[in-house]
């Protein structure tokens, strides 16, 4: 998934500060509707980053779309576009998603499996919806990577997850490990994420790492989050500290993910598709991918080359006229 969004925006964020100073059990984030671009674009619902909050733990970006109709190959096509400083983690609900990467991965994946790409100091990929689902309904996660790691060598992994049954409630864990299932694929702070599924009316109640910040990423059937209310596609957000997590399903079968971790601790500069830590190495990125791939299609270059994709690659949106300055959490 690339962040096609025209204009986008460096966003600072602040440590949420509550004038009472008491903060809130759960902080409550609503969605905004990004299309995805292209003439048929996809609206996906963006609930991190946002101005009020950055990151949770590592989790960088959170982005929702669907149940969308899929009558055609490329309901979603994001063509070649690049990555650097994070990864991106791809979970469906419904659908079939096409991934090929400049790395030479080409990955089909279908719900139950995630997809990892770790950019590190860079890559590119295509994002193209397949006709073998008739409906497209998914999350694309990021996780910011810390600064030891920004430099790795780019690589793919694909895995499906472990299910493990909480009471009444499913648990697919894809990213870390939760309730004696861990997910072979790679983080490089502590992370976790998880599907939670839960019949009409049930209640679980998981354990939590206390040196965790959680969010509940809500589908389009409301939950209930340590006792508080999360609207249909809002972002629910505990702080760290909590040692359980409750989760109830007031309206129906629930379906929802779950991501936590560490908090990062760094501060992160995050423009269109790249996170890095000074305006200049984003402004380098940007240059590095205009210059090599849209400019000279150089297969040598940072970005590298993606094949099979019919199209060409996304030229990078112009950066704002204002330094980019570092958000720290
Ligand atoms: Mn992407």
């Amino acid at each position: 998934m690339s962040n096609l969004e025209r204009d986008p925006q460096e966003l600072v964020s602040v440590q949420d500060r509550h004038p009472d100073g008491a903060a809130p059990a759960v902080e409550v984030l609503a969605p905004r509707e990004v299309p995805l671009g292209g003439p048929r674009a996809l609206l996906v619902r963006r609930t991190l980053p946002q101005r009020r909050r950055s990151l949770i733990g590592a989790w960088c970006f959170v982005d929702s779309y669907g149940p969308t109709p899929a009558p055609r190959h490329g309901t979603m096509d994001t063509p070649p576009h690049p990555h650097a400083g994070l990864q991106t983690v791809s979970w469906l609900y419904e659908g079939q998603i096409e991934h090929r990467d400049s790395t030479g991965a080409h990955q089909l994946i279908d719900p139950g499996a995630v997809n990892l790409m770790t950019a590190g100091r860079g890559i590119q990929h295509s994002e193209v919806s397949t006709t073998a689902a008739a409906t497209l309904h998914g999350v694309q996660l990021w996780t910011a990577l810390p600064d030891a790691a920004r430099d790795a060598r780019p690589f793919f992994e694909h895995h499906v997850a472990d299910v493990v049954a909480v009471g009444d409630a499913t648990l697919r864990v894809f990213v870390g490990s939760w309730l004696g299932v861990t997910s072979p694929v790679t983080a490089y702070t502590p992370l976790v994420a998880a599907e939670l599924a839960l019949p009409a009316g049930a209640t679980v109640e998981l354990p939590a790492d206390a040196a965790f910040e959680y969010g509940l990423v809500v589908d389009h059937v409301p939950a209930r989050l340590q006792g508080v209310d999360v609207p249909a596609h809002h972002l629910g957000v505990v702080a760290a500290g909590a040692e359980g997590l409750r989760v109830e399903t007031p309206e129906g079968p629930l379906r929802v993910l779950l991501i936590g971790g560490a908090p990062l601790d760094e501060p992160i500069v995050m423009w269109w598709n790249f996170v890095g830590r000074s305006h200049d190495e984003i402004v380098a990125a940007r240059d590095e991918w205009q210059r090599d791939v849209i400019a000279d299609a150089d297969r040598a270059g940072r970005f590298g080359h993606v094949d099979g994709y019919d199209g060409d690659p996304l030229p990078a949106p112009e950066l704002p006229n204002v330094r980019l300055r570092p958000r720290e959490q």
